[in-house]
Parts: structure tokens; sequence; C-alpha cells
């Protein structure tokens, strides 16, 4: 695969650079020289989140530490935020785990409002809330600052999904005051799937369930090991190395620059449906509200005669790789992620070979 062709919404793609430094031998982990790999993983996701608590590792994919953070949340009832698949897939998890889970719902594209939501926390009695930063469903931004303050204001601890948000979209994790914060490898981070990351604050660790926090997903297991720079079973070595590459790439390009690539290409992407759909003559919009599009993913809805699989077809016989739509948008929409390492020029030959497969399918 040629690179800066590969704008699946996760996994996305990776530098060979990276890929690269996985072909070593996996070493041996209750070591010095794996604590110092740790470290620099350690110092870079930090700067990403934006905080200075430690962020916990767990080989497994996002939804893992989605539900180990559900799992730590104090005991009581959970408020889970939906507005859109990955939403939803909280409040399934806190299903799955015998959680008593209210949801607060918002159309397919809509943004949470934090007032309604205020409400809603003001109407029962909850100890947590679940939201997603980016719906990589709906390519919706929500406001996670207001979110997480409506929350703190009624007691409830503020857990937030930031899979497709980290690395990418601004996240304040400690001046936001977020109790909890999931991300993973394979999205804005441009690492290989198989990492799951978490951070908490004092308050969300002191507050967890003194049982059925299960054993893989402990997060107190994660905190205790997090002292030493470990992990509490073996870890992924070798992504672990891919982290540490990784990292020390992000601090060098910094995060303000790296948020600003991000945001250039989500307005690369607005000018080009707007242009794309004037000059073809078709009905092309971004699902997602203007001001709250997240920088990361794109969903834009097609017209009626032009299926989202069909699209993702065309597109990939001209070298690229998109997203069909996100469950029930799959025939109605495709889906461009546009981060992680991607530029804006990338981008931009990804969104021709589009055009092109939209020419083509216009009829
Ligand atoms: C990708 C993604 C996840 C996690 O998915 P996994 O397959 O478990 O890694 C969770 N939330 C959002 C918003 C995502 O984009």
């Amino acid at each position: 695969m040629r690179s800066g062709t590969f704008f699946f919404p996760g996994p996305t793609e990776v530098r060979r650079e990276v890929l690269e430094t996985m072909l070593r031998q996996p070493m041996q982990h209750r070591t010095p020289e794996f604590e110092r790999i740790y470290d620099t993983g350690q110092r870079g996701l930090q700067t990403v989140l934006r905080t200075e608590r430690p962020v916990f590792v767990a080989t497994a994919s996002g939804s893992a530490m989605m539900e180990a953070a559900v799992r730590g949340a104090p005991p009581g009832r959970i408020l889970a935020v939906v507005n859109g698949g990955f939403g939803a897939r909280f409040a399934a998890i806190a299903d799955a785990c015998e959680r008593p889970v209210d949801r607060v719902e918002f159309r397919w594209g809509e943004v949470p409002d934090p007032e309604a939501v205020r409400e809603r926390l003001a109407a029962a009695e909850y100890s947590a809330m679940t939201f997603v930063h980016c719906e990589t469903s709906t390519g919706v931004m929500s406001d996670v600052r207001a979110l997480a303050a409506a929350a703190r204001e009624a007691g409830v601890m503020s857990i937030v999904d930031s899979v497709s948000g980290a690395g990418g979209a601004r996240l304040e994790t400690d001046a936001w005051g977020v109790d909890c914060v999931v991300t993973a490898s394979q999205k804005a981070l441009a690492l290989p799937p198989g990492l799951a990351f978490a951070c908490a604050s004092t308050a969300f660790l002191d507050a967890m369930p003194a049982r059925d926090r299960g054993f893989y997903l402990d997060l107190a297991e994660y905190a205790a090991h997090a002292r030493n720079s470990q992990t509490p079973t073996t870890p992924a070595v070798s992504l672990f190395y891919a982290l540490a590459l990784q990292a020390a790439a992000i601090e060098r390009e910094g995060m303000d620059a790296r948020e600003a690539r991000h945001r250039a290409m989500l307005r690369l992407m607005e000018d080009w449906v707007w242009l794309t759909a004037n000059e073809l003559g078709i009905e092309l919009a971004m699902l997602a509200p203007p001001d709250a599009r997240t920088p990361t993913v794109s969903v834009v809805m097609l017209p009626s005669n032009i299926a989202g699989p069909a699209l993702v077809r065309a597109v990939a016989e001209r070298g690229y790789v998109i997203g069909a739509g996100y469950g029930p948008l799959r025939e109605t929409a495709f889906r461009v992620g546009h981060m992680g390492d991607h530029t804006v020029a990338e981008l931009s030959g990804c969104l021709d070979a589009v055009r092109d497969a939209l020419l083509a399918l216009r009829g």
C-alpha cells in the first residue's frame, strides 16, 4: 500500500518507521530497559492528554478501557449520554456489567446539549456519567469542558471516550476536570491497534467500588503498577516499542501544531464538500453541524442514488481507503478518517479520488 492513502476512520495509517521499530525481539518486561520504554510512552501520552497524572496502558482495544472505566465508576446509577454508536456502546457496557444505567439520547448527528444533560443529572441520583468526545459514527464533537462541568456540579464523575479524539482534537484532561478519559492506539495516535489507555483522577480512583472491578481491567491494579513504570500483566511489548517512538514524534511536533494540522484537514474537508456538491450538481452534506465537527473524522451524507459501500469500492479502485457510514448510516453516508499523521496534501489526494468516484457513480 502506498503511504498517504489509508483514510479509514480507525485503524488509521501507521508510518513505516513505526512499523519497523516493532521488528525487534520482544524484551522481557520486568526490566529497567522496558521501564525506560514505558516512561517514554508515558511522557507522550501525558502530553497528548494534557495531564500530569499517569496514563494506564492495557493490551486491548479501546472498548476494554471503556469497560474498565464503567467497572471502576463509583457505586450507583450511571447516566450515558448517547448521540451515536459509541455513546450507545458505553450504555451497553454498563448493561453487560450489570450496572444500573439511564440514557439521555440525542439524534445521530446532534451535539449533546449540556443544559439538557444538566436537567437529566438533576432528575435522579447518579454516580457517574459517560459521554463521547468525538463520535466516530457521526463526526460530531462534544463540548467536553461543558459536559464535565455539568457532571462536576451534580457531584457526578465524568467518564469520557476520546478514542478518536486524543492526539488530534484538543482535550485538556486536567484543566477541564475530566475524571476518567479513555482512548486507544489505532486512531489519532496513528499506532497499530492493540493498546488502550486510561487516565483517572485521584478522586475517581478513591471512589471505585470495593468489588466487581474484575481482574484484567481493574484500574487499581494499573495504578499500582504504573508507579513502577509497569503493567499488571504481560504487555504487548512490540506495541510499546511503537508507542515510545510515536510518543517522541508527537512531542517533537507539539500538540498545538498537531491539533492545528487536524483542524486544517477538517477545513479542507468542509470546503471540498461544498465545492464538490456544486461542481457535480449532487447533494452532499456533512452530518455534523458546522460548530461541532471533530477535526479527526468526517461523516458525509450521500445523494440517494449513491450507496456508501459502492462509493468505498469505487474509491478503492482509485487507490484510496475510506469508510462507509457506521451502523444505520452504512448505505447513506461515507466516512473519511483524517487523523493521525496524515497531512492536508495527502487528504487532498484522497478527496480527488472521492470526487472522481462520485463523478463515475453520479450517472
Ligand atoms: C474506535 C472507537 C472506540 C473503540 O473501539 P475498539 O474497537 O474497541 O478499539 C471507542 N469509541 C470511539 C469513539 C471510537 O472511535
